[in-house]
């Protein structure tokens, strides 16, 4: 195997716990004197006043803009010209998803690095080098990516504990999938988004990411229905967000996230968060894989103990017809992760593993 190299990327720092908002000023602080903050209007109003005096603290002078809508070429076109010509030290994207990914288009355009300070944990993208992009319909036309890693990740775990319990769900059932995809990724002929074979350690990662999400996941959930940050919050909020990160980046993704490509078109179903997308589509990978039904009944089970999905009906497709699910079928196979698989698969083949879980969910 000379001359075949593989590649192993992360974030150079990820930084959580309660206020780990307030290390931002000292983190940015290395960049320059003029960071880019992006975040929402709702963000802005609940903390712009907290992180502007935190990097001010810093001896920075931030600039702080406002974005709101979704991710396409033209609003990050906008961000920049709204600068006037000025390239900052780097971009702060704070907030849920958006803006991060705002931040990332911003960076990636710029040349600059990029700080990503998620505020809910509905999904692993702050510590990815990923950007979806979308056109003006919502319909995801790309997935770009940054030619760095993020240049840190912060994570203040009372943001978390304050936010929606459905977002940290979420972002379990995007995380439970990675060994599983990883680990077929690693076993057959699969490559990571960083375009190479995986090494050991991203398999290791994803691994340890679902051990933590069976061992806390729950009380995790718990802690943040009553506010609170916990051990069990602390260690899942990292499986989610670090862990899922590194494993996908590092291991690759396959048929768990290749359904999402077929649920966002369905009936009912498309309305659904990603990581309730994810958590059925792990249900269904293991249904095509031929696993014994005995491992499916026990991952139903787990799934039914968080709140997630595992049937079509719980995503919101009432009585899903042969029709629909030949179509969610057939929209999977348009997904460039699904060669990451160990075996070959068809959409019939797929539509079988849907029924499958179907009836064992019922
Ligand atoms: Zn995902």
């Amino acid at each position: 195997m000379t001359g075949v190299f593989r590649i192993f990327g992360a974030p150079h720092r990820y930084i959580q716990g309660p206020d780990a908002l307030d290390a931002l000023g000292r983190v940015a602080a290395a960049f320059g004197p003029s960071p880019v903050v992006i975040a929402d209007a709702f963000i802005l109003e609940r903390m712009g006043a907290r992180v502007e005096a935190n990097l001010r603290d810093a001896g920075l002078t931030p600039v702080i803009l406002t974005f709101g809508g979704e991710i396409t070429y033209p609003a990050i076109d906008a961000l920049i010209t709204s600068l006037c010509g000025v390239v900052p030290a780097i971009a702060i994207g704070i907030g849920g998803g958006k803006s991060l990914d705002a931040a990332k288009g911003l960076a990636l355009k710029l040349g600059i690095d990029v700080i990503t300070v998620p505020t809910i944990a509905s999904n692993d993208s702050p510590t990815s080098a990923s950007i979806a992009m979308y056109d003006d319909q919502h319909v995801m036309i790309s997935v770009d990516r940054l030619k760095r890693s993020p240049e840190a990740v912060i994570v203040d775990t009372k943001l978390i504990a304050a936010a929606p319990a459905l977002f940290l769900r979420a972002g379990i059932g995007d995380a439970i999938s990675k060994k599983f995809e990883a680990e077929g990724c690693l076993a057959g002929h699969g490559i990571t988004p960083f375009g190479t074979r995986p090494l050991i350690t991203g398999i290791a990662i994803a691994d340890a990411c679902y051990r933590v999400l069976r061992a806390h996941s729950a009380a995790a959930l718990q802690s943040v229905e009553r506010g609170e940050v916990s051990d069990a919050l602390e260690a899942t909020v990292e499986a989610v967000i670090l862990m899922s990160g590194l494993g996908f980046e590092n291991g690759g993704l396959s048929l768990s996230h290749s359904l999402t490509r077929g649920l966002v078109k369905a009936r009912g179903a498309k309305s659904a968060i990603h990581g309730q997308h994810v958590a059925w589509g792990v249900l269904v990978q293991l249904a095509a894989e031929g696993r014994p039904d005995a491992e499916l009944v026990d991952m139903i089970a787990f799934h039914r103990s968080l709140d997630l999905a595992t049937t079509l009906q719980q995503l919101g497709m009432d009585n899903a017809t042969d029709a629909e699910i030949a179509d969610i079928a057939e929209w999977t196979m348009t997904a460039p992760h699904l060669k990451n698989l160990p075996f070959t698969i068809t959409a019939a083949d797929v539509a079988l593993a849907i029924h499958h879980v179907e009836r064992l969910a019922a």
